[in-house]
C-alpha cells in the first residue's frame, strides 16, 4: 500500500520501507529536485544517515548503472543512465520526473535496491523488464522484489499522436485492449499499467507490487507536471524518488 507522510510530504510504500530500508515519492511540498540544495535539504529535515546521493542523467535510455564500488563523493551525477541497482548501504539512489514514471525496487533478503525512469520511450523499450534482468543478474528472485510506482500521468490525461499509437501497437498489440482509450477521436495511453501488465507478464507476482493511484496532471495541489506547467517556468519542476539502505 501506498502511504503519504505528512511530515516528510512523501509516499511511500509499506512493503519497501521499514527499520532497513528508506524510500519515497516526493511530492511539488519538497521544492523543485532539480536544484540539488532542495535534496540535501529534504534528507537533513530527515535526519538521514547517508554518504553519497546518486543522480542518474536521464536520457530516456534502457541503460542501467550497478554501482558495486564505494563512492566517496557526496554528490555523484552518473552519465547517460536511467536506472540505478546497488547492493550498498547508505547511498541514496534517484530519480526527478514530472508526468514520466518512476519506480522503486527492492529485494530485502538479498539486499538489492534499484530506481528507474520511463516514460514512453523508456516504457516502450520495456525499461522495467530491464531492471529486473539487472536485478536477477547479481542475485534476485523475481518472487522476493518488490516494487513500487510513483506518480505519473494517468490515462486520463495521456493524450498521445497517431504515430506514437502505432509505434506502441505494434510493441504491444497484446495489450491494446488494456492501455489505450479513445475519447472524442483522441488516444489515451495509461503508461502505469503498461508497466505494470510488463512486470506481471515477466513473472513479478501482482501482490509485490504497489501500484500509485494519482495522476500528476490531475492533482496540481500535491504534483508538479510538464503537460501542465511546460509553458509556465514559475511553476514548473520536478520530483524527487528515493531509495536507500541505512545499513
Ligand atoms: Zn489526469
Amino acid at each position: 500500500m501506498l502511504i503519504y507522510d505528512q511530515k516528510l510530504k512523501i509516499f511511500y510504500s509499506n512493503k519497501i520501507n521499514d527499520s532497513r530500508y528508506f524510500a519515497g515519492f516526493g511530492t511539488r511540498s519538497l521544492g523543485d529536485a532539480r536544484k540539488i540544495a532542495n535534496i540535501f535539504n529534504f534528507f537533513s529535515k530527515t535526519n538521514t544517515s547517508y554518504k553519497t546521493l546518486v543522480l542518474p542523467e536521464q536520457i530516456h535510455s534502457t541503460n542501467i548503472a550497478l554501482l558495486k564500488e564505494k563512492i566517496t563523493e557526496t554528490f555523484k551525477k552518473i552519465e547517460e543512465v536511467d536506472g540505478l541497482i546497488t547492493v550498498e548501504s547508505k547511498m541514496i539512489l534517484t530519480v526527478k520526473t514530472a508526468d514520466c514514471l518512476q519506480i522503486i525496487f527492492a529485494d530485502k533478503k538479498k539486499g538489492i535496491i534499484g530506481i528507474s525512469h520511463q516514460g514512453w520511450r523508456g516504457s516502450r523499450k520495456r525499461m522495467v523488464e530491464n531492471m529486473v534482468k539487472k536485478m536477477i543478474e547479481v542475485g534476485s528472485r523475481k518472487e522476493d522484489i518488490l516494487i513500487a510506482f510513483g506518480p505519473s500521468i494517468g490515462s486520463c490525461c495521456y493524450d498521445i499522436t497517431k504515430d506514437r499509437y502505432y509505434l506502441f501497437l505494434e510493441e504491444f498489440n497484446g495489450y491494446s485492449d488494456k492501455i489505450f482509450t479513445w475519447r472524442s477521436g483522441k488516444c489515451y495511453l495509461n503508461l502505469p499499467l503498461l508497466n505494470y501488465l510488463l512486470l506481471v507478464n515477466f513473472g513479478i507476482p501482482k501482490e509485490n507490487i504497489d501500484f500509485f493511484p494519482f495522476c500528476t496532471k490531475c492533482d496540481h495541489k500535491r504534483f508538479f507536471s510538464f503537460r501542465r506547467e511546460r509553458n509556465n517556468n514559475k511553476k514548473y519542476g520536478e520530483m524527487l524518488s528515493f531509495i536507500l539502505k541505512l545499513d
